[in-house]
């Protein structure tokens, strides 16, 4: 087992809370809130929403702006992306909005 002096422990948390600060603030700025469901579009095209907690993600593999992760559509594992909701048509967002993926992100 792993033991650290106290200033130690202090340093590797203030890096820890500085890396989410980060994160969050990214986040922010590229429009994602925390907890929030965004529309995803799968590589097959189907549509569904997600639970999004930027610097979180226990159910994908993130590549880059994408997610490796199971499309609850297709039931299939596919690369999955962030979808702008005012680049769909009503239909398309009322059908996204009717398939929810797991809350956990
Ligand atoms: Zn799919």
């Amino acid at each position: 087992m792993v033991s650290l002096a106290p200033s130690a422990a202090i340093g590797v948390l203030v890096v820890v809370i500085a890396v989410y600060a980060l994160l969050y603030v990214r986040a922010r700025r590229r429009g994602i809130q925390q907890g929030a469901t965004r529309i995803a579009r799968c590589s097959a095209g189907h549509l569904f929403t997600s639970t999004v907690i930027p610097g979180a993600s226990f159910r994908a593999i993130r590549l880059g702006s994408s997610r490796y992760q199971h499309c609850p559509v297709g039931n299939h594992m596919a690369l999955v992306s962030w979808v702008d909701p005012s680049t769909l048509t009503p239909e398309q967002r009322a059908a996204a909005a009717a398939v929810r993926d797991s809350r956990i992100p």
